[in-house]
């Protein structure tokens, strides 16, 4: 694990209003440090930083966050032939299995997605997602046949949740769950809720471009993440949100992506064809909870502004940006409530990325 760590001091009854700071008669000298940890999970690098007291605290309540995102990476693996998951997946075709409170909650929010966005999030994608990924390897495109066959198998309607009982039944033999477009985002809320029961409220954890915030930091009214640059990704990004008790994910192709005959592919699939995305785009949304602004985040890429913003109109809170690439032009939109930052608090750089 490796801990970074920078003293802070703040005024408590101070309030926070942009750059001007309102200090109250009542101010009290109180010390916090902020802390760093970063550990692999999940096939990312996860970050996570927050206020303590002290080292100790700070150490512990992150070690605790760590294991409970080591423990959901166990059960939501797809790489991992012993994962819970992958066990539900060898009984496919068979009688329903019982699920453990973690995978449920997931596979639930997964399906509920899934049918409000007519397919086009859909965790059954795993046997196109699998030779998608051997396309990456091989720089070669998929044989149309194995294709054909992969997309046979997937549909969400052939996963059948009974709330009651807590089963899930894969009706088809062969089939494949993935949970990458929505795990990450619940390993983030999940672990905040664990930093918050160890006594650490002021806290973020970043799983890759899956964001969930807690508390914001002394004397300020929000975390600041940065997103992206479309155009060019690795400098420094020059749009900001800022969230607290709040979360913020971005999907996309710039990271995870192959070139193959001069056409560029993403990770993510359109589950109705079976081809992976082409022709550039990112989608960002902030939601009150990781788990939904992540596969919302991918739903946006396969569906696109128009019938994608519909969607985010019946999320709770949530709001989204999708920029896209159209034919060489760099188009950018929004729906109402997107919590982007005026320009003036770009200089302050951000909390996360
Ligand atoms: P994200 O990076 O959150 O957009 O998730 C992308 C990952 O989700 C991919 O690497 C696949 O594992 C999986 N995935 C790809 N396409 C879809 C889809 N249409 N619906 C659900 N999951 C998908
Ligand atoms: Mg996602």
């Amino acid at each position: 694990m490796e801990i970074t760590r920078r003293r802070f001091l703040i005024s408590l009854g101070a309030v926070a209003e942009g750059f001007r700071t309102r200090p109250t008669a009542a101010s009290v000298e109180t010390s916090l440090s902020r802390f760093e940890f970063t550990e692999p999970h999940l096939g990312t690098m996860m970050k996570i930083v927050l206020y303590a007291s002290d080292q100790p605290a700070a150490t512990a309540a992150s070690r605790a966050a760590f294991d409970r995102i080591a423990a959901l990476d166990h059960i939501m693996s797809d790489y991992d032939a012993g994962s819970e998951l992958m066990q539900l997946c060898r009984a496919a075709g068979g009688p329903p299995v019982t699920l453990s409170e973690d995978l449920w909650r997931v596979m639930a929010a997964a399906q509920d997605l899934s049918e409000k966005s007519n397919g086009a999030f859909d965790i059954t994608v795993g046997p196109v997602v699998q030779l998608w990924r051997r396309a990456r390897r091989r720089h070669e495109l998929p044989e149309p046949e194995r294709l054909a066959a992969a997309l046979a198998l997937v549909g969400y309607q052939s996963v059948i949740l009974d709330t009651k009982r807590r089963t899930a039944r894969l009706l088809k033999p062969g089939m494949r769950l993935d949970l990458g477009g929505i795990a990450k985002g619940d390993a983030a809320d999940q672990a905040l809720i664990v930093l918050r029961r160890n006594g650490i409220p002021i806290a973020l954890v970043a799983a890759a471009g899956d964001i969930a915030a807690g508390d914001p930091p002394p004397g300020r009214t929000d975390w600041r993440i940065g997103i992206e640059a479309f155009e060019s990704p690795a400098s420094p990004p020059s749009e900001f949100v800022g969230i607290h008790n709040s979360a913020v994910s971005t999907s996309g192709d710039s990271e995870q992506n192959v070139e193959i005959g001069g056409v560029r592919y993403s990770h993510i699939i359109n589950p109705k064809t079976g081809t992976a995305l082409t022709g550039r785009r990112s989608a960002t949304v902030t939601a009150p909870h990781d788990i939904n602004a992540d596969c919302y985040a991918t739903a946006l890429c396969v569906m696109g502004p128009e019938r994608g913003f519909k969607l985010i109109a019946r999320l709770p809170g949530g709001a989204a940006l999708m920029v896209q690439d159209e034919a060489g032009q760099i188009r950018r939109r929004q729906t109402a409530r997107f919590p982007a930052l005026a320009p003036l608090h770009h200089s302050a750089g951000a909390d996360a990325q």
